[in-house]
Order: C-alpha cells, then sequence, then structure tokens
C-alpha cells in the first residue's frame, strides 16, 4: 500500500515537472543561450525536447517540430525543405505566424546550404512578414537581423544598418544577450565592410565589453575573428595575424574544426599580405585537406571558403614565381567565388589574376583582368560612397530624431511648467476675485445699510416723532423752497398756522397721553385732506404750519375752514365724555420779495386775531 502510493507520488512529480523541463529547454535554445557546435549537439537537445515533451500536448508538440526543423534537418537539407513544406501549410491553417516565421528561418537555412540564394532570401522575406503578422518581438528580430545579414552581404549597408539597429532595440527589450551580442558583430562586420573600420573597432569592443562571459568560448574567438578583420584591412597586420591566431585555438578547444579551418585561410592572407609565403604556402596546403575532409553543413560557405583558399594560394604562388599554377588554383577560385557574386571577392579575383597572368607574359589578357578590376573597383566606390551617406544620413536621422525627441521633452516640459505657473497664476486671480466679489458685497451692503440708516436717520431729523409728520425744520424748509418757487413762477402761495385752542386744558382734564392721541389724529385728518404738493409740519407743541402752493387767499380760507370744520368733527372715542377739539387759523398770502418769517409773522398776526375774537375761527392777514 505505502510503496504504491510511493509511486503513484513519484510518476505525478515527474508528469507535473515535464512541461516545466519542456519549457526551459525551450527558452535555453530561443533565448540563444544553448550553442551547437555539431549536428551531436543538436540530436542531442532534440532528444531531451523530445523526453520532457508531456503525452497529449498539442501546443508543446507544435513547438517541439518548430525547432526539429533546424535541429534535425540541418545536416539534410532536401530533407528539411520537404518535412517543413507540410508544417508551413499546418501553421497556415491554424494561424500561428511565430511558428510560420521560424519554419521560414529553418528554410532560410536550408536553401542556402544548397547553393539556392534566391530562395533563400524569398523565404527570409517570408519570415519577416509572419514574424510581423504574429507580432512576437523574438521572431520580428530574428527575422530582420537575417534580413540584415543579406543586405550587408548585398552591399546595402544602410537597408542592413537598419534591419539591424531595430533587431538590436527588439533584443535589447527582450534581454537575450547572445543575440544581442550577434547583433552588436553584425553592425560592426557591415561598417568594415564599408571601409568604416574605426567604428567597426568601436562596436567590436562594445561586443567584447558587454558579452563576453568564460563560457561563451565560441563567441569570443567570433570576435576576436571579426576584430582580425577590421585590423587587417586598417594595414595592421601583425595584430590581426595574433588575432587570427588566437580564434583558432579556441576553436582548437570547442573542438570546431570547421571555424579552425576558415581561420586557416584568413591566415594564408594574412601571411601573404606579411609576404611570408613558406608559411602561407604550408598553412594552405593544411586547409586545403582538412576542408576536403569536412562534411560543412553549409555547403555554400564551405565553397567561399575553398575558393578563398584558392584565390589566396594563387597569391602566394605568383609571389613565389609560379605563375602557371596560381592561375590553375585562379580558375578553381573563380568557378567557387562567382557562385556567391560578391564583388569584394570578385575585386580580390580579378587583381590576382592580373598579377597572375602578367607574372606569366599574358599582357593582353592581364591588361583585360585590370580592366574589369578598375571598372567593378569604380562601381564599388561609387556604391560604397552612396551607401556611406545612406548610413551618414540613417545615423544622422537617428541622431536628429533622438535631438527633436529631447527637445519635444524640453519643450513639453517648459509647457508643463508654463501651464502650472498659469494655474497657479489663475488660483490666484480667482482667490483675488472672489475676494473682490467679497469685498464688494460686503461693501454694497454696508453701503445699502448707510444709505438705509442715512434715510431713517434723514427721516428722523425731518420727521416729528410723535405725529409722524414734517418737523420744524422740515417744514420751514419746504415753506422757504415754495416762496423760492413762487417767486420764481409767480404763482400765489398761502400760510397757515393752526393753533389747538386750549389745549392745556385737555391734557389737564384727561392726561398727556389722551393729549397726545388727540394730537396723532388731529395730524392724520389733516394729512388726509390735503393735495399732494401741500406741506403740512409741525412748528411747536400744539401749533401746526400749512404751506399751499399755487393757492391765493380766497382759496386757502376755504381750505382753512373746511380744515377747521373737520378737526372739529373728530371723535375721540377714549375720552369719557363726548369731547369737541376746536382751533383757530391764521392765514398769510405770500407777498413777493418779503421774507419768510414776515409772511409767516403776518399768519401768526391773524392767528391771534383769531384768539383774541374767540377762538374755533380762521383770520386773514391784511
Ligand atoms: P390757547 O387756546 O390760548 O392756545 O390755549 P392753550 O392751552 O392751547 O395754550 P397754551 O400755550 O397755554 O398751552 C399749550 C399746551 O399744549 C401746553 C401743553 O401742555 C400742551 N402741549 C404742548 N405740546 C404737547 C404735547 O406734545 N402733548 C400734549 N399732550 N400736550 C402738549
Ligand atoms: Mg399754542
Ligand atoms: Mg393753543
Amino acid at each position: 500500500m505505502y510503496k504504491y502510493f510511493a509511486l503513484t507520488l513519484f510518476i505525478n512529480t515527474a508528469l507535473a515537472e515535464q512541461p516545466a523541463q519542456f519549457d526551459a529547454l525551450v527558452q535555453q535554445i530561443e533565448s540563444g543561450q544553448r550553442y551547437f557546435f555539431s549536428a551531436a549537439d543538436y540530436q542531442q537537445a532534440l532528444a531531451e525536447l523530445e523526453a520532457a515533451l508531456p503525452p497529449d500536448d498539442a501546443n508543446r508538440r507544435h513547438m517541439l517540430d518548430r525547432l526539429s526543423c533546424l535541429l534535425r534537418y540541418y545536416n539534410q537539407p532536401q530533407a528539411g525543405i520537404r518535412y517543413s513544406d507540410d508544417k508551413i501549410s499546418a501553421a497556415q491553417q491554424r494561424q500561428d505566424h511565430a511558428a510560420l516565421a521560424d519554419y521560414y528561418v529553418c528554410r532560410y537555412y536550408l536553401y542556402s546550404q544548397i547553393g539556392q540564394v534566391q530562395r533563400a532570401e524569398q523565404q527570409a522575406q517570408l519570415s519577416y512578414q509572419a514574424a510581423s503578422d504574429s507580432e512576437n518581438p523574438l521572431s520580428i528580430a530574428v527575422s530582420l537581423a537575417l534580413l540584415g545579414n543579406i543586405a550587408s552581404y548585398r552591399g546595402n549597408y544602410a537597408d542592413a544598418m537598419q534591419h539591424y539597429v531595430t533587431a538590436y532595440q527588439l533584443q535589447r527589450g527582450l534581454g537575450y544577450k547572445p543575440y544581442i551580442s550577434d547583433l552588436v558583430l553584425s553592425i560592426a562586420a557591415t561598417y568594415r565592410r564599408m571601409g568604416l573600420f574605426q567604428d567597426a573597432l568601436n562596436y567590436i569592443e562594445q561586443a567584447e565589453q558587454e558579452f563576453t562571459a568564460p563560457n561563451e568560448q565560441f563567441r569570443h574567438a567570433l570576435i576576436m575573428h571579426e576584430k582580425a578583420y577590421s585590423y587587417a584591412e586598417l594595414g595592421q597586420y601583425e595584430q590581426a595575424l595574433a588575432l587570427f591566431e588566437q580564434s583558432m585555438e579556441v576553436y582548437q578547444q570547442i573542438d570546431e574544426p570547421l571555424w579552425r579551418s576558415y581561420t586557416k585561410v584568413n591566415l594564408v592572407w594574412i601571411h601573404n599580405l606579411l609576404q611570408r609565403y613558406p608559411e602561407a604556402l604550408q598553412l594552405a596546403n593544411e586547409a586545403e585537406t582538412e576542408l576536403a575532409q569536412l562534411k560543412a553543413p553549409d555547403l555554400s560557405a564551405l565553397a567561399t571558403y575553398q575558393g578563398l583558399l584558392a584565390l589566396y594560394n594563387a597569391e602566394t604562388l605568383t609571389a613565389l614565381g609560379n605563375a602557371a599554377q596560381a592561375l590553375v588554383k585562379l580558375q578553381q577560385a573563380e568557378q567557387q567565388l562567382s557562385i556567391e557574386n560578391n564583388p569584394r571577392y570578385m575585386l580580390l579575383l580579378h587583381n590576382a589574376k592580373a598579377t597572375a597572368l602578367a607574372h606569366a607574359g599574358q599582357y593582353q589578357q592581364a591588361y583585360q583582368r585590370l580592366r574589369q578590376y578598375v571598372s567593378l573597383n569604380q562601381q564599388q566606390l561609387t556604391l560604397s560612397r552612396e551607401q556611406q551617406s545612406n548610413v551618414l544620413r540613417f545615423q544622422f536621422d537617428s541622431a536628429r530624431q533622438q535631438e527633436r525627441n529631447d527637445q519635444l521633452k524640453a519643450e513639453k516640459q517648459l509647457v508643463e511648467q508654463h501651464v502650472s505657473t498659469l494655474q497657479m497664476a489663475q488660483r490666484w486671480q480667482y482667490a483675488a476675485l472672489s475676494l473682490i466679489a467679497l469685498l464688494f458685497v460686503i461693501l454694497f451692503s454696508f453701503a445699502v445699510s448707510l444709505k438705509k440708516r442715512n434715510r431713517k436717520l434723514h427721516r428722523l431729523a425731518m420727521t416729528d416723532e410723535l405725529t409722524q409728520i414734517a418737523n420744524r425744520r422740515r417744514i420751514m424748509m419746504q415753506a422757504e423752497q415754495e416762496r423760492v418757487k413762487a417767486l420764481d413762477t409767480g404763482q400765489s402761495l398761502c400760510f397757515l398756522i393752526l393753533d389747538l385752542d386750549h389745549f392745556k386744558q385737555v391734557n389737564d382734564k384727561y392726561g398727556h397721553d389722551v393729549g397726545d392721541i388727540v394730537l396723532q389724529q388731529m395730524c392724520m385728518t389733516v394729512a388726509s385732506m390735503l393735495r399732494a404738493q401741500d406741506h403740512f409740519g409741525r412748528t411747536g407743541g400744539e401749533e401746526f404750519l400749512i404751506v399751499l402752493p399755487d393757492t391765493d387767499a380766497d382759496a386757502a380760507f376755504a381750505i382753512a375752514e373746511r380744515l377747521r370744520q373737520a378737526i372739529a368733527d373728530i371723535q375721540f372715542p377714549e375720552t369719557p365724555k363726548k369731547m369737541r377739539i376746536t382751533c383757530s387759523i391764521g392765514i398769510s398770502q405770500y407777498r413777493p420779495d418779503e421774507p419768510l418769517n414776515i409772511s409767516l409773522g403776518r399768519a401768526d398776526d391773524a392767528l391771534y386775531q383769531a384768539k383774541a375774537a374767540g377762538r374755533d375761527q380762521t383770520q386773514r392777514s391784511d
């Protein structure tokens, strides 16, 4: 029982571990961390993947198929192409763009191996399209690096640089250092091919500083290799020699016979340049034997190196005076190198052939070759200048773009600063405005209340408190105003002075409060009987002045009589007995040029006469 349980647990754990193990392997291969130096390495990786593949896992099965294309068929290009045909239609059906991109990359290498350069380039284009559709940054970067290699090799350096830089940025984002290192090296190689050796060396140094790890010997050897090319082109042959020798040692250590032989070919070239012909001859013989024995996966690359070796070997032979043998070697070189149609190799070939022909005494043919060389060289120089200016423009554009970005950033900062300043100013403005508004409200209400108060004060100052009619000051002002007006207009004006009779007795009999009520009642009665233009005011205790504009003495008399009658008729319910209040009135008509006090004095005289004549009557002044 216990045993059974332990076994189940073991199986379950193993099953659970499988996908993680598989994914980790894929990650290692995809990120470029796992290197493949030989067909055996590929087989090993494939076996590990197959072991880790969980059963009935369609997605991981697809992944294994994708990787198998390169891992299994790298050495069998024809079989690989057939295999990928089926896988491509399947991937197309399930719209797996990332898988498609992978299959096209695989086919690029397969077609390259069988020397079908154009087909290979088509696959690279298809890979880029599929990668773009997949929107997978790794797929896009890988296909762009491929397009960059093709463009660089063809001499379209500006295009190459653009592809490389985009791929570089994508790989930087992914953080796959081996790919980044490869791209930096590719950029360096492109600069070298353009004749910009210092730029090339700068990039190589970047590759060296940033990406060499102790276990990345192969990469380190590649870096030394690339550096050696640049030094050789700069005429620093000793440095180039040392670097080629170092990288060859590394290839020896990691058992990389193909690259070791390629490096040997380059050493022949350097020894020629150093005019060390015996060494060159010996190395050439060694390399020739090695290359013949090798079964390189990339047949086209092998052919190129064989062609280059024949070319360098011919140069040695020419220098050593063996022009006839050199021409045989050059024949072989021409066959192998013309497949590539690489202008740089063709230039070398024309030059070597012209020299060999001249040494062999075939001056006419030598001259023809030389002309071919000059014409191709001219063409290449023009192209190179064009490409250089394209690259410079590309660099300039990038620099300008950067500058523009910086400028925009700075502008944005400025605008933000400006906006925040404005916002602050606006806030202050709002605060100030609301303060001002508040102040206005306060001031306004203050002004209103002040005006009200003033009006009230004014009214108080001009109104008799008990009777609410004009007080002495006001009625005297109104009288004076009417006098001036009458003087201006020539209209008649009359003054009535009214005094209650024996009022002291009213107070004495009924109390002061009743006296007050009598005064109020009497005022209300008089006020209600007067016209709008008439004025009525209290000049003393129980004495009143009535100003009647536009009224002659007769009319004034009639008014006075009506008033006197009305006052006499007032009923006072407050008094126990029916009380009758009477008054005496004196009238004066204004005489032009007469001061007010004289006119009023005459009315007062008339009042005195009325009192003297027995009260409760109206008297006119003379
Ligand atoms: P005459 O007919 O001669 O005018 O007699 P009179 O009593 O009206 O005159 P007098 O001038 O001797 O007295 C006026 C009185 O009016 C004195 C005062 O008691 C009274 N009086 C004056 N002002 C007021 C007031 O505001 N209220 C009351 N209740 N009485 C007042
Ligand atoms: Mg009086
Ligand atoms: Mg009186």
